[in-house]
């Protein structure tokens, strides 16, 4: 096999086949096939898309690319969350912990910010020690001690993925469904879970701005997983603006405590609940989601799910006091508060330009092997629906470089719609397919 004739095949709108996927996928995992003919492959791939089969093969092949963990020694119903992206998403930080102290088994491989998106392991990684590249005996270890443990990709699971993913932000070839769903498949089957719950975001800040591509992207995600036998529920989940008030690393982190000592924003618990519920749902915890939501908020309130986090920080090596005291964290040297010139409502807080300028202040890099500002961030005190009138504050944007926050200052004022009349809220639920089929609640508001 030639890597030039494939790259041909598929940029004429063939199908190629599993023994040319593996020819491809594992050719470019030893270093056989250089960057620039996966890059081409990418890039066909991107216009010409794949057979629902094809994709099938994508995935199990990148699965294949790595150790593929057998969990089976680890007690107990292992099951995992994953998010397409978003802007103030934090739900994993609060969710891991929350479905531990519900009695699952929470295996969470996260990655870091990427694009206008945040990462769940620099958010992590903002708690001064903690660790995240846990090796596979530690991780499992912790499995069974706790019942849940946050690592990031390492280099024996799903290797193609990681490199596949590198080189699709450098190549612009991200937003294409097949590379997606053989992206988040291969990984999280590798990580030898019983059953996954995706939250697939859309909107203006999700990974693909028009919503019938989020949807379409859903039922790509859990046709492929069913084919696999891997039980999966996605939820389709507004990011229409960012979810909760903090955008960016430790202000995210901070959020997440909060939320997990039961003072979170109505939304991102709303989120997370729902996430949740569908989880409990999946182990054959519970049946009723409303029930498994009333339980699991009850653990929100009652202390379980923050002792949860507490045990993992403890466990990974994080500094716990400033869990308990987030007040003592250091703070970015400047900030930059932005004021409404209008009276009215907030009728749009843009998630993808405040995604994007918060990773501009400090809070995302631009090359994978960057460091993150963990203070850099943004602070929304004003949401889609509050009422405003002139000098009220947005929001707080926060950088250790005062050039950075000047140079946001125009943009940032620019995120934010405020209209003279009366706003609804955003629908925050938008659906949910299993493998039963497909439900739209954006008509009923969730
Ligand atoms: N998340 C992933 O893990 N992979 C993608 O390709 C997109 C989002």
């Amino acid at each position: 096999m030639n890597p030039i004739d494939l790259i041909a095949k598929k940029r004429d709108g063939e199908a190629l086949d599993p023994e040319e996927l593996k020819f491809f996928i594992d050719g470019y995992v030893r270093g056989d096939i250089p960057d620039y003919q996966v890059a081409a492959f990418l890039m066909a791939v991107f216009f010409q898309g794949m057979a629902p089969a094809e994709t099938s093969w994508l995935t199990r092949v990148m699965r294949d690319s790595g150790v593929v963990l057998d969990l089976s020694n680890v007690p107990g119903f292992k099951i995992d969350k994953h998010s397409t992206g978003g802007v103030g998403d934090k739900v994993s930080l609060v969710l891991a912990p929350l479905m531990a102290a519900a009695g699952l088994v929470v295996p969470m491989m996260s990655g870091r910010a990427l694009a206008h998106t945040g990462g769940t392991l620099d958010k992590l990684e903002a708690i001064p020690g903690f660790r995240t590249n846990l090796s596979i005996p530690e991780f499992e270890k912790q499995l069974r001690d706790i019942g849940v443990a946050l690592i990031g990709q390492t280099d024996d699971l799903c290797p193609a993925d990681k490199k596949i993913y590198a080189l699709r932000d450098a190549t612009a070839t991200v937003n294409a469904i097949p590379l997606i769903t053989a992206s988040i498949l291969s990984k999280k089957m590798a990580e030898g879970i019983d059953a996954l719950v995706l939250d697939v975001k859309v909107g203006s800040g999700a990974i693909f701005a028009e919503p019938e591509k989020s949807w379409e992207l859903a039922r790509m995600l859990v046709r492929t997983a069913r084919e696999f036998g891997l039980r999966t529920t996605a939820l389709l989940t507004s990011m229409q603006q960012p979810l909760g008030r903090a955008v960016g690393n430790w202000l995210e982190t901070r959020e997440a405590i909060e939320t997990l000592r039961g003072d979170g924003p109505a939304d991102l618990v709303r989120v997370t609940l729902a996430l949740g519920a569908e989880m409990m749902l999946l182990s054959g915890k519970m049946s009723d989601p409303q029930a498994a939501e009333r339980h699991l908020s009850g653990l929100l309130h009652d202390g379980r799910a923050y002792a949860k986090f507490l045990e993992i920080t403890k466990h990974q090596g994080g500094d716990v006091a400033v869990i308990e005291h987030p007040e003592t964290y250091p703070k970015a040297k400047h900030e930059l508060a932005i004021r409404s010139r209008a009276a009215g409502t907030v009728a749009a807080v843009h998630s993808r330009e405040i995604g994007r300028l918060s990773m501009q202040l400090g809070a995302g890099r631009t090359s994978v092997d960057d460091g993150v500002d963990y203070t850099a961030g943004i602070y929304l005190h004003k949401k889609v629906g509050d009422a405003v009138t002139p000098g009220d504050v947005l929001c707080v944007a926060y950088s250790n470089e005062e050039a950075r926050l000047q140079e946001a200052r125009p943009r940032l004022e620019a995120a934010f719609t405020i209209t003279p009349s009366e706003v609804a809220g955003d629908p925050l639920l938008l659906g949910r397919i299993d493998f039963d089929g497909e439900t739209r609640w954006d008509e009923a508001g969730g």
